[in-house]
């Protein structure tokens, strides 16, 4: 099975997403940009790829709309919750 993230509009979009140089939409916090290659995949303040609408819940991998920048630990952190602190969904608490 391809894998998408492995395609060049993916690869466009991450490098785009990248060159705002916009702080992390999540916790607020600059990105350090510096960290690149096989450090940002191991470095919590790396970069990453984040998505507005998880790709989970339909939405879209590859629109620029959809587009965050994140830091790795607060991607990974986030799950599938459609905002940083957003309380859980929960009706009933007893
Ligand atoms: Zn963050």
């Amino acid at each position: 099975m391809a894998n998408i993230r492995n395609g060049r509009p993916y690869r466009r979009l991450t490098a785009y997403q990248r060159g705002l140089g916009l702080p992390c939409w999540l916790c607020g916090y600059e990105i350090d940009y510096r960290i690149t290659g096989d450090e940002a995949k191991r470095s919590s303040w790396a970069f990453t790829l984040d998505h507005a609408q998880p790709l989970s819940l339909g939405g879209s991998l590859l629109d620029p709309a959809n587009a965050r920048s994140a830091h790795r630990k607060c991607n990974s952190a986030r799950g599938n919750r459609t905002a940083a602190r957003a309380p859980q969904r929960v009706s009933r608490r007893w």
